[in-house]
């Protein structure tokens, strides 16, 4: 509910709350909220995009693949290769040339190819 630009009560499906100040956490998705509720915030989500390679790779520290902007993260089933950020809106379209782009750069870092 907003009153002189200000929320002031939050309607939910359990409850109503009111409270001096509201925080707006809801993650990528908080983008939408504000349109819907009238108020300004300079906020968009942005999309990373990952490979999970679930074999033994050999790899046990957390590394950055300089250049290519691909980050390396050892989990405990398997590593990830995570890089780019988009922002495209609120959407599940995969862009085929980013992860592409992912496995062509671990392709050449892992392989000692990169020029
Ligand atoms: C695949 C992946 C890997 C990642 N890896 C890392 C990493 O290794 N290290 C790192 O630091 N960060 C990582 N991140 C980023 C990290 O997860 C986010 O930055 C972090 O979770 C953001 O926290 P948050 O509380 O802002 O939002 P979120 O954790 O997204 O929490 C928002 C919550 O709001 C809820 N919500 C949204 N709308 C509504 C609604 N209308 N009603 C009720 N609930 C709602 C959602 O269900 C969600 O529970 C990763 C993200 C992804 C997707």
């Amino acid at each position: 509910m907003i009153n002189n630009n200000q929320i002031t009560k939050v309607i939910t499906d359990k409850s109503d709350y009111s409270a001096d100040e509201i925080v707006l956490a809801a993650g990528s998705w908080s983008e939408n909220y504000p349109k819907k509720m009238r108020l300004k915030l300079p906020i968009q989500a942005g999309k990373g995009y990952s490979i999970n390679v679930p074999r033994p790779t050999g790899i046990t520290h957390s590394c950055h693949f300089n250049g290519a902007k691909v980050a390396v993260t050892p989990m405990k089933e398997y590593t990830r290769f995570a890089g780019t950020m988009e922002f495209s809106g609120i959407n599940e379209i995969i862009k085929k040339q980013r992860v592409e782009a992912i496995a062509k750069a671990v392709t050449e870092f892992l392989s000692g190819h990169r020029n």
